[in-house]
């Protein structure tokens, strides 16, 4: 990568650093996130890796997730270079944003919609950032222990559906075989991250595989879930991870999309493709972005109209 370089001796020259990521992180965020924060230590940086949101449950597996701060704005936070991994815009990394004003910002990551708000951008196309982080720690000479390559395995399980989608390459592949080398049990990993549910979870996965709703014409599957139905099920944000995914199983279906509200009047919506539709253009109309085939965005707007707009851009 051209920009590894240019990464390296800025961060070779910055004492304190600050890791960051994006609101709600996944397996990618924080993976990739926890693994640079380790090896940076390991060559003697001063490193904190702070969020807006608690990691999820079911990635408490990974060692060292004490290293992970949560955000505190009445905190004074005293550094000089951030790197964010992950995060498609500056406004995705939520609160944390406010770390960046008057600091020198390295942007790692892999989404077509990122905008490039970092002083160094290393964007690329890639199964994921937890990939492109461990291509620069590898071109940083420092070596991948086990509680980093699980950390990083994790983000590529999250990015790849276990290594089912399109964006997995012979690199990807080839990682992942290091990482085994290095002693990951990805039999653990997929059971633990990826295979167990909440019974939240499976109930609220059955009710939205049960009345989905289907547009011939379109080709879209779409389900609205709203708080009242998280709330009967005692669901929390994460106990929807997912569903998007299941959705689009249906055979004829090309594009799913599932809406969650998240609080009165906010609604989170996720799209995924088959194959030829742009889900990162569609996600665009509502400022959020993604990926052609994985897409997300938070909309103010009525589930209903969200549901028109998509079906007439379909
Ligand atoms: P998910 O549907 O699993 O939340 O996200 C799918 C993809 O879209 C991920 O790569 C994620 O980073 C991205 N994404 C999800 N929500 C948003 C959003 O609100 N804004 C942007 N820019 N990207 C999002
Ligand atoms: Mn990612």
């Amino acid at each position: 990568m051209r920009e590894f370089l240019e990464i390296r001796d800025k961060i070779l020259e910055s004492d304190n650093i600050v890791v960051v990521s994006h609101v709600n992180p996944d397996g990618d965020a924080i993976g990739s996130g926890l693994a640079l924060t380790l090896g940076l230590r390991k060559i003697g940086k001063k490193v904190r890796f702070i969020l807006q949101d608690k990691y999820p449950d079911n990635i408490s597996y990974l060692k060292d997730l004490k290293s992970i701060e949560q955000y505190d704005e009445t905190k004074e936070y005293d550094f000089n270079l951030v790197i964010c991994v992950d995060g498609a815009t500056d406004d995705r990394l939520g609160a944390t944003k406010a770390l960046l004003k008057n600091r020198f910002v390295i942007n790692f990551d892999h989404h077509i919609s990122n905008t490039m708000y970092g002083d160094l951008n290393c964007v690329t196309e890639i199964s994921s950032t937890s990939e492109l982080i461990y291509k620069f720690l590898k071109f940083c000479g420092i070596e991948i222990d086990i509680d980093m390559a699980e950390a990083l395995y994790t983000g590529l399980v999250n990015d790849t559906g276990n290594f089912t989608h399109n964006n997995v390459t012979t690199e990807t592949f080839e990682m992942a075989s290091e990482l085994k080398r290095v002693g990951v049990d990805n039999s653990k990993i997929v059971r633990e991250f990826f295979n167990t549910k909440t019974l939240a979870a499976i109930k609220l996965l059955g009710k939205a595989m049960y009345d989905m709703e289907y547009s011939e014409e379109k080709k879209l599957v779409y389900y609205f879930m709203s708080r009242a139905e998280l709330d009967r099920f005692n669901g929390r944000k994460e106990d929807t991870e997912g569903i998007v995914e299941r959705l689009i199983a249906l055979k004829e279906a090309e594009v799913s999309l599932f809406l969650r509200e998240d609080k009165v009047g906010v609604i989170k919506g996720s799209m995924r493709s088959k194959h030829d539709v742009d889900v990162n253009e569609i996600a665009s109309i509502f400022n959020g972005g993604g990926h052609r085939k994985a897409a997300g965005f938070t909309s103010e707007l009525p589930a209903e109209e969200i549901i028109k707009i998509v079906l007439e851009k379909l």
